[in-house]
């Protein structure tokens, strides 16, 4: 079956088109995306395999107009890969927050939407966009099948008393203030592709998946459920990211907006969008130019990394300890693939926790599925390719096929 892959942000939306024979068996036909939705020009940047990408560039006054520009182009005579829309069997969307509500991937009908019209509070950027894009299809491709991918979904079996803060009961009550964590996707497909991949039972397992990217979270599994996870009620908690602060002690905010007179959106956007790698090195966001940065001796950019290593280590020390043990760590995203440099600093030294890695092997894994860890290492160390648009194509699968 044809299933296509909406990805809906603020003012962009990025689709892929899959042909999904089976969970394993499919294949890409195209994926590309629509940017500056809403401003002046917008354009769509459309990818073929084995063909020329093409690119237009013309005004895009909403997500109706951008899911419009994308079945148009799909079907395009030159440039398509579709003879007709019909050919679309179902759509699936990745969405921001399904709050409490959901544990899993569900078929959209008008309860749903309503749900998730309620997380809209809790993601206030992301959510409204995800039913924008909902909502387009229906009146574009009306009657066809939508699958709703949540990024929360996978953490919803953390237990209370590890989602919970430690503010007055009372803002749980009346805000739903609590630990949801994100990227939930990713970690549940690593996990298990990894456990496929290298001999280990799902469901009978103990492991740690490092999704480290832009964004980025790591996340304790037991029995193939999540238990705890580093991203919080937003996904600002955790790790240090590319703009992001991660963990920071609450009294800083306060003191900082008092000294400094910061509004609330100055506040949010200091710790959301000038903190983290950026913030830290005052050179980039971008990992790869803190490396350029720390091998020519740039000192803050060396400190930036080594205060991501310590907190990822801090993290996986203290996820062992919560699951008494740890059968595998698995590295995804952008830098937890690519970067031999930030795996092997954060599992050098942890010997005395039954890990050893192979430096050579390290070395090796760039963007591919492999062992890093020695055969005596008593936890298993892997890279795993993560892959959220074959997830949401996948549970829109099996979904909307279900008898
Ligand atoms: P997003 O969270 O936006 O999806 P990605 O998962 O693509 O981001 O991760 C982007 C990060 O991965 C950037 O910090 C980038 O520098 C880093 N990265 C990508 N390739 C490499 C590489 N070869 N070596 C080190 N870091 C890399």
């Amino acid at each position: 079956m044809i299933v296509l892959v909406l990805n809906c942000g603020s003012s962009s939306l990025k689709y892929q088109v899959l042909d999904m024979r089976s969970n394993t068996d499919y294949t890409l036909l195209a994926k590309g995306l629509v940017e500056r939705i809403g401003e002046k020009v917008g354009d769509l940047t459309h990818k073929v395999p084995g063909r020329d990408n093409y690119h237009i560039e013309k005004p895009i006054a909403d997500h109706t107009v951008g899911i419009k520009s994308v079945l148009d182009i799909l079907t395009d005579k030159e440039h398509g890969v579709l003879s007709a829309l019909s050919d679309i069997n179902a759509v699936g969307h990745r969405v921001a927050h399904g709050g409490e509500f959901f544990f899993d991937s569900v078929v959209i009908d008008k309860g749903v939407i309503e749900k998730i019209e309620k997380c809209c509070e809790l993601a206030p950027l992301h959510n409204p966009a995800n039913l924008l894009g909902i909502k387009a299809v229906e009146t574009l491709m009306p009657g066809t099948p939508q699958v709703a991918v949540f990024d929360t979904s996978f953490h919803q079996t953390m237990p209370k008393y590890a989602y919970m803060y430690a503010i007055p009961y009372q803002y749980y009550e009346k805000y739903k203030i609590r630990r949801y964590g994100f990227h939930g996707t990713s970690h549940k497909y690593v996990s298990r592709k990894a456990c496929e991949l290298f001999g280990t039972d799902f469901n009978n397992s103990k492991i740690i998946t490092c999704h480290l990217g832009n964004g980025s979270s790591i996340t304790a599994i037991k029995d193939g459920k999540s238990v705890d996870t580093s991203m919080g009620f937003t996904p600002v908690e955790g790790l240090p990211m590319g703009t992001r602060s991660g963990n920071v002690d609450a009294g800083i905010i306060m003191y900082l907006m008092e000294k400094e007179g910061l509004s609330m959106n100055e506040i949010n956007k200091i710790l959301n969008k000038k903190s983290g790698l950026i913030g830290i090195s005052e050179l980039s966001s971008d990992n790869r130019d803190l490396d350029a940065g720390r091998e020519s001796g740039n000192e803050k950019a060396a400190l930036a990394q080594k205060m991501l290593w310590y907190t990822i280590k801090k993290y996986i020390g203290g996820y062992i300890a919560a699951l008494n043990g740890v059968d595998m760590i698995v590295f995804t995203g952008g830098i937890g693939e690519n970067s031999n440099t930030t795996r092997e600093n954060v599992l050098s030294d942890m010997e005395a926790l039954g890990i050893v890695l192979d430096k050579d092997l390290n070395n090796q894994a760039r963007g591919k599925d492999m062992l890093i860890s020695k055969p005596e290492s008593k936890v298993k160390v892997a890279v795993v390719t993560t892959d959220e648009e074959l997830v949401i194509a996948r549970d829109t699968m099996n979904l909307t096929t279900k008898k």
